[in-house]
């Protein structure tokens, strides 16, 4: 154990301050915001959107009733669908409200829809950043990126005890921030953690899962079956057995054009090579 202690700078004194740039902390910043709040984001990436954009989401689940195909969430989440463009005709929330959609976008479901013609909502990681970016600027919410949340100092005792200061590290070195209230929306409660805040963790967490995308690569049966093994050996070195069988079927092949790409990404698509697109050549 070491002891260690500084006397830190005060950066900024917002009326409220959002821990974490996620779909929570964006939501949350931007109603704060719009609600007349002088509100800061602190976020250890270097753009928004937590696990869809750093970790690359499908889809956005739970936006739709998949028995009616009802639109069923609204607010700032269906703002930002609607922002990102990713529904053809729908340029604003109201327009989104009124549309039936088949299911929730799972990803192998959402290209199945794109190829029988119907919408889907299927998430594109840099649409994501630049509306998030947007809409929170457009709210009046200021965002602090490449800052982490290390650390709270709070005050008082017992059901009194509150955060004075939130305690950030950034290349500036140490600071904190001095916010009338702190919205935790790191995805793992840390604020809340460390302010002594009651929590629960599950004995066995839910294992780590690898979302990733590959471009420009021709999808073939066989690097479907080679993926495949590679996912099954390493289930077996780990000694996850019992996740074989879903392993074997869990590497989808999602055409290119099932992926919304924003302008500056997108390539004439199939590249000037034998074979069609998807296709095995
Ligand atoms: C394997 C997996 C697959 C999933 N697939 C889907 C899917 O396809 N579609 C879907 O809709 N949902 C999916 N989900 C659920 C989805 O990830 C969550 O519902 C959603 O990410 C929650 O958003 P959030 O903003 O609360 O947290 P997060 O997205 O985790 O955002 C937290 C943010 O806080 C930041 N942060 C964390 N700690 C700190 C700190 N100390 N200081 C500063 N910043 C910090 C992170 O960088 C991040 O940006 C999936 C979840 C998992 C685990």
């Amino acid at each position: 154990m070491a002891t260690f202690s500084k006397t830190l700078p005060v950066l900024a004194t917002p009326d409220v301050l959002v821990c974490g740039a996620g779909c929570a902390g964006v939501g949350a910043a931007v109603a704060a915001a719009r609600n007349g709040a002088q509100t800061l984001v602190v976020e250890r990436c270097g753009f928004a959107g937590g696990f869809l954009t750093a970790v690359i989401g499908a889809g956005f689940d739970g936006l739709v009733d998949s028995r009616s195909g009802r639109v069923v969430v609204g607010g700032v989440a269906l703002e930002m669908v609607a922002r990102m463009g990713l529904v053809p005709g729908a340029t604003d929330a109201a327009q989104l409200r009124g549309m039936r959609f088949t299911r929730n976008a799972d990803l192998v479901i959402a290209a199945r829809q794109v190829a029988e013609g119907r919408t889907h909502l299927c998430s594109d990681p840099e649409k994501f950043k630049l509306a998030a970016d947007r809409i929170l600027a457009d709210g009046g919410a200021r965002v602090l990126y490449h800052t982490q949340v290390v650390d709270v100092i709070t005050a008082g005792t017992g059901t009194d005890a509150r955060i004075g200061e939130v305690v950030v590290a950034n290349k500036g070195g140490l600071g904190c921030i001095r916010p009338k209230v702190v919205v935790d929306c790191t995805g793992d409660g840390d604020v809340a953690a460390w302010a002594g805040a009651p929590f629960d963790l599950f004995e066995r967490p839910q294992p780590m899962s690898l979302h990733f995308r590959i471009g420009k690569v021709p999808a073939s049966p066989q690097l479907q079956q080679r993926c495949a093994e590679v996912l099954r050996r390493a289930a077996g070195a780990r000694g996850h057995l019992a996740d074989l069988r879903a392993l074997a079927g869990g590497v989808a092949r999602v055409p290119p054009w099932a992926w919304a790409r924003p302008p500056a990404l997108r390539q004439p698509w199939p590249p000037p090579r034998v074979g069609r697109p998807g296709r095995s050549t």
